[in-house]
């Protein structure tokens, strides 16, 4: 059965983050705690969504979030919410700001540790209506959380999962392009890698759900399009605008599911929290390309050349190899061999990622060998 939904109120504009009182005033926050990390909050961020709001000193603001946001950091947070007695949560920043807000916003509101929402666990059941309202306000281009159903969380055993739910999706969107062009060319590159695997690897999935496949590829050639502009020149407003939207569309898209990217990607972002999920992805996805593309749902719709179509390459173009031409141009790493990932890690890897809720929707059910191989050409 094939669910299809798009739900997110998106504000979309140079300037939008002007509309965040009347967003508010319309959700009924009238007591808003504010979530980002401490990055966001030195670059002036905070500052500049703060001045939108009517009683800006009564607002809670947690600046504590990790890079890969911990079940600790969360219930920090949770404390503050609660002895605070706000009403709803602005995120700001990117994934890991907006996908600890979506878990506070489940736990202030639901009985139980963080686990038993997650996924694995049969959390999508437990979350309901009654999760508090987030408001998100990406200041990167690459998760596009601000539209997704999905918080990417590290519990205290060391597992990297997801919590999914309807109930979770920022009930606005606020995207604000102004809010990028700050954004340093590393990360501009990382994240923008990100919206791009979001686009491809949920194209690539075999769900039945065709806008998402429309809206994957033509937020594929937006991101394919602008980011090397977006990278090497920060203040392009129009390449940083493109960026955005491919952000924004790979998340609407990714509903359809992603896969073995993705999979790989939260099994080592668990053991280590430093490394980039973006720039982790862009190792994987070349490989993965190559994995997929025996598949047959895949040779049956045309799927790598309708990639290439939206890649601007010629139909018989190798994407895999473009796509590490790319990260190369981009000045990422070479390899996961660069990011300290050994083969001794193989292992627990693979274990991890065959318990990610991404390993099912790859359009290749993964076995531990052929999870081998792709982690053997990504090194
Ligand atoms: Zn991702």
């Amino acid at each position: 059965m094939a669910v299809i939904n798009y739900i997110t109120q998106i504000q979309f504009e140079y300037g939008a983050v002007k509309l965040l009182q009347a967003e508010c005033d319309r959700l009924a926050v009238a007591r808003p705690m504010l979530v980002t990390d401490a990055g966001v909050r030195a670059a002036g961020l905070v500052d500049k969504v703060l001045a939108q709001l009517k009683n800006a000193s009564a607002v809670g603001v947690f600046d504590q979030t990790p890079p890969n946001p911990t079940e600790a950091a969360m219930r920090v947070a949770l404390q503050l919410y609660r002895d605070g007695k706000f009403d709803g949560l602005i995120a700001v920043g990117g994934g890991s700001a907006m996908d600890l807000a979506k878990a506070v916003a489940v736990c202030a509101t639901h009985d139980g540790p963080l686990k038993n929402f997650a996924v694995v666990e049969g959390g999508v059941a437990r979350i309901t209506a009654a999760t508090a309202t987030v408001i998100a306000i990406p200041t990167t281009a690459g998760t596009g959380s601000e539209v997704g159903r999905g918080s990417m969380m590290i519990l205290d055993d060391g597992r990297k999962v997801g919590i999914l739910s309807p109930f979770i999706v920022p009930k606005s969107a606020i995207c604000d392009p102004e809010l990028t062009l700050g954004l340093p060319a590393l990360l501009t590159a990382a994240t923008g890698m990100d919206a791009i695997t979001h686009c491809m690897e949920t194209f690539m999935s075999p769900a039945l759900n065709f806008p998402a496949e429309g809206i994957a590829l033509d937020g594929l050639w937006r991101g394919w399009a602008h980011i090397e502009r977006a990278t090497k020149h920060g203040d392009d407003k129009e390449a940083r605008l493109h960026m955005m939207s491919a952000s924004t569309q790979g998340a609407m898209a990714f509903q359809k599911g992603l896969g073995a990217v993705h999979s790989l990607s939260h099994a080592i972002g668990g053991m280590n929290p430093k490394l980039h999920h973006g720039t982790l992805n862009a190792m994987f996805l070349p490989a993965v390309i190559n994995f997929n593309a025996s598949a047959e749902s895949m040779k049956q719709a045309n799927k790598l050349e309708r990639i290439a179509h939206a890649m601007g390459l010629s139909a018989q173009s190798d994407v895999s190899s473009a796509v590490k031409a790319m990260n190369q141009r981009l000045g990422l790493p070479s390899g996961l061999a660069e990011m300290g990932v050994t083969e001794a890690m193989y292992p627990a890897i693979i274990q991890s990622a065959m318990q990610d809720h991404c390993h099912k929707t790859n359009v290749r059910i993964a076995t531990e060998a052929d999870y081998a191989q792709i982690l053997r050409e990504s090194m």
